[in-house]
């Protein structure tokens, strides 16, 4: 027989579900995919999707049907998870693997354009974050403007490195030649989101093509264009720009203390100006997308702070209710955890209207 539990006359109603916004959040329109000649959208580059992020093309059915949905299981699980708004992005690589100038620029304003209609049916469930091109920084920054102040956007997600003019010239963002971008974004005072996208350089995955993708390799790519920036000296020129890493920082929380060390043995010119733990707390803003480990999430709120640090699904790859129980039951004061959930969303993206 089971012991009664003691009753509880004394006791209160159960709090509300922390309610959450989510940023991570990906889309597919028919205007970034190929077309076949009677218009229906071409099989192969679907593929071309699956196998990008190292998938098999089957796996990626589901995958397919929830990226090119705005109404249905995205809100459904949305609702069941209290998220109560979600800024969409283009799903990697997106524009960055668009080669020909005119093509990518076009394709980037067909989609922004695209994306700001299905957030009109729903607006006060999704946000945007635009997508660019990087062959012109200086038209990109403009594109950036029209879709801040024209669609209501709230920033920009680049899937990693851009390829222009031919697959192997790679534009990584801490060039000099992407400084409109970054001028723009401070300017507009909205974050970029540094997305991964696979490794163009796949030597060091030989014969472990299991590595290339979200498990292993999107880290690698990712944080080292991360480190990129930081050490690049793009917030000594853009002090008040602002840079937001999914996936708990792509191991750079991990990594800062040796990264840091090692900087000041480097006998090379060409340094920061402030310590890339300093980056970390006035430039950069990380999420939990996809990263369900407390021993991550903990290593991650030591160095960058719970100011720094927000909830993030990354669906459709990972389950909204998982993404929740996680950040619902993680080992963190009330006060972390309601900052984490949408407290420091809606500052960085200024939604006082959402999760008050
Ligand atoms: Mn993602």
């Amino acid at each position: 027989m089971t012991v009664p539990r003691l009753t509880r006359p004394g006791a209160l109603p159960p709090p509300p579900p922390l309610r959450k916004i989510a940023f991570e959040e990906h889309f597919l329109v028919p205007e970034a995919l190929k077309k076949n000649a009677d218009g229906s959208i071409d099989q192969n580059d679907i593929n071309f999707h699956a196998l990008n992020n190292g998938l098999t093309t089957e796996w990626f059915k589901q995958i397919y049907d929830r990226l090119m949905d705005f109404d249905q299981t995205r809100i459904e699980s949305m609702n069941e998870s209290n998220i109560e708004y979600a800024i969409l992005s283009l799903q990697c690589p997106g524009i960055g693997a668009v080669t020909d100038k005119r093509k990518a620029e076009d394709m980037a304003r067909a989609v922004n354009d695209a994306l700001a209609e299905r957030i009109a049916q729903h607006p006060d469930r999704f946000g945007g974050f635009a997508a660019l091109s990087v062959h012109d920084p200086k038209a990109a920054a403009k594109e950036l403007e029209r879709c801040v102040k024209q669609l209501g956007f709230k920033g920009v997600l680049f899937n990693g490195y851009s390829q222009i003019d031919q697959e192997d010239n790679l534009v990584y963002l801490d060039e000099d030649r992407c400084s409109p971008i970054w001028e723009a974004l401070q300017d507009l005072d909205v974050p970029l989101y540094l997305h991964p996208r696979t490794s163009y350089q796949q030597l060091m995955y030989k014969g472990h093509q299991e590595l290339v993708c979200a498990n292993w390799g999107y880290a690698c790519e990712t944080g080292t264009h991360a480190v990129r920036i930081l050490v690049g000296g793009v917030f000594d020129r853009f002090p008040k720009a602002k840079m937001i890493l999914g996936h708990n920082g792509e191991t750079i929380p991990f990594a800062a203390w040796r990264l840091q060390h090692w900087m000041e043995f480097n006998p090379g010119k060409d340094k920061p100006q402030r310590r890339i733990q300093d980056y970390l707390k006035d430039n950069v803003y990380t999420t939990i997308s996809g990263d369900w480990s407390v021993p991550a999430l903990l290593c991650t709120m030591q160095v960058m702070g719970s100011d720094r640090m927000l909830f993030s699904v990354d669906y459709p790859f990972e389950n909204m209710d998982e993404a929740a129980e996680f950040l619902d039951n993680a080992p963190i004061s009330e006060s972390d955890r309601a900052k984490l959930a949408h407290e420091n969303a809606r500052k960085l993206f200024k939604l006082d209207h959402i999760g008050s």
